[in-house]
């Protein structure tokens, strides 16, 4: 039966349970601000965690001078928990964090949201553009360059081959190449670029017949 079905402007007899209760306040924004102080997250490659360990461990990196806590949801995904605001903050905009040199992806998580179902696509960046010509290298010109990489502010999509380059056509046809570096840039697969496992362990280097140095490797020169 739908809330709808009951007209609660005529007489409608309730139980005790269905009249329910008086929900302070303070006590509905403690519930809606629950949320403020988790971050959902998961560090990529395909090995067992320690909760301890990658507790211990980051909270080195982050140092949350009111603590943290971490639990496990599911298979791979992690609810970190903190006491203060703040702490959050800090580890949720001072990244990208790594352990034990993988990727830790974080993202907030709204009240509505289901943990296991937040997006751990995308981790923000920093990154430096190198050969732009100089005095070309104004806002729009990177906004573009960002724009189709994946995310303005310089996120970078997790799932996909790290970015090298990015070859850029003025209206003349005239080719710029610029490349990009990126500052703490955790292991990744000098195969085929992606994060979430080393080229030793690459499923694409095996299905391919050629024997690749690893000097030689498409992300190692
Ligand atoms: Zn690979």
């Amino acid at each position: 039966m739908d809330v709808s079905d009951f007209d609660f402007g005529n007489k409608v007899n309730l139980t005790d349970v269905e009249e329910g209760f008086c929900m302070a306040d303070d006590d509905w924004d403690q519930q809606n601000s629950s949320t403020d102080l988790l971050l959902v997250g998961k560090i990529l490659g395909n090995k067992s965690l320690n909760l301890d360990t990658v507790g211990t461990i980051l909270s080195k990196a982050w140092c949350p001078v009111n603590g943290v806590t971490v639990n496990q949801v599911g298979e791979d995904r992690l609810v970190f928990s903190f006491k203060h605001k703040l702490d959050r903050k800090r580890a949720l905009e001072g990244g990208p964090w790594s352990y034990e040199k993988r990727l830790v992806v974080l993202n907030s998580v709204g009240p509505e949201d289901n943990p296991s179902q937040v997006d751990l696509n995308w981790c923000d960046f920093i990154i430096h553009i190198k050969g732009l010509p100089l005095g070309k290298a104004n806002k729009n010109m990177v906004e573009k360059i960002c724009s189709q990489m994946g995310r303005f502010r310089i996120g970078i999509d997790v799932s996909k081959p790290i970015p090298r380059l990015m070859k850029i056509r003025n209206d003349r046809g005239d080719l710029i190449v610029v490349s990009f570096k990126f500052e703490r840039l955790p292991n990744f697969c000098y195969y085929c670029g992606k994060l979430d496992h080393m080229a030793i362990h690459c499923k694409n280097r095996y299905d391919n017949e050629e024997e690749i140095k690893t000097e030689d490797l498409p992300y190692c020169r």
